[in-house]
């Protein structure tokens, strides 16, 4: 059987500041991930310049959103719709970071921003993840709650395009000591996959990719994946760093 690539996302978030910075990374991105065989990239750059570098590269990488609106289209200023990205080569949306959830989005809001996704044909890269940890095991019940309202009522034909990126909100931005241990991550890619399997049953909950993210490093990203079981990663600081970023994807394959 034919292995599935993993899948590496990087998340630039609102950086750098300036046309010229981002355009001399993307340069440098597109060619680390040209000699990846084994890798998937999907870049999610600002949308300013999204669609400029989607249409120069759209064979060697591929491009994403950071979010997307409910809607798709008309009077919502300031707003991107789920089918500006699709018509405009973008392939995947990343939806309920926890940095737009910190910003008041809301589970329902996300379930939402979900489906208009999918139904304009992205592939949603939904993210969700504790805040903190305690010893009674009150966040499990907390992430089972936040996928399953993120979730909301998704049709089965769907979740072939459905992505799920764990990212504890604890161990995202820090260092290599801040991501999660490989075998505690195993632990979770078991317990999200057992309630997708209770929503969706075992071929299709089974089937939905798990990423994780948080403090990844060229140093743990192969154990994480091995390890903790999951189908790839979602890179945020280390994505603005190129030779970082060559170093992790070097690792990887
Ligand atoms: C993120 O914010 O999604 C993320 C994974 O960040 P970092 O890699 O910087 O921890």
């Amino acid at each position: 059987m034919k292995k599935n690539k993993v899948l590496l996302v990087a998340n630039w978030k609102m950086n750098p500041d300036t046309y010229e910075k981002a355009d001399k990374l993307f340069q440098e991105s597109v060619h680390v991930a040209s000699q990846a065989k084994k890798v998937k990239t999907v870049l999610c750059i600002p949308y300013p310049w999204l669609t400029d570098f989607s249409h120069k590269h759209q064979k060697v990488v591929a491009f994403g959103g950071q979010d997307a609106s409910i809607e798709q289209a008309g009077s919502f200023t300031g707003e991107v719709s789920p089918k500006m990205l699709t018509s405009s080569g973008v392939e995947y949306v990343i939806i309920g970071h926890s940095e737009r959830r910190a910003l008041g989005e809301t589970d329902i809001l996300i379930a939402q921003k979900v489906i208009a996704s999918l139904k304009a044909g992205l592939k949603v890269i939904l993210c969700l993840g504790e805040k903190s940890r305690d010893d009674h095991g009150e966040y499990l019940m907390f992430l089972r709650e936040q996928i399953i309202n993120s979730l909301g009522k998704i049709q089965k034909r769907y979740l072939k395009k459905l992505i799920i990126a764990y990212e504890p909100v604890w161990a995202i931005g820090g260092g290599d000591d801040e991501a999660m241990k490989p075998t505690d991550l195993h632990e979770i890619s078991i317990f999200i996959k057992k309630i997708l399997v209770e929503m969706y049953g075992q071929d299709s909950g089974t089937s939905i990719p798990i990423l994780y993210g948080g403090s990844v490093s060229p140093d743990n990203a192969k154990d994480l994946i091995n390890l903790g079981e999951v189908q790839g990663l979602l890179v945020g600081h280390l994505s603005l760093n190129s030779k970082k970023f060559s170093e992790l994807l070097k690792n990887i394959e």
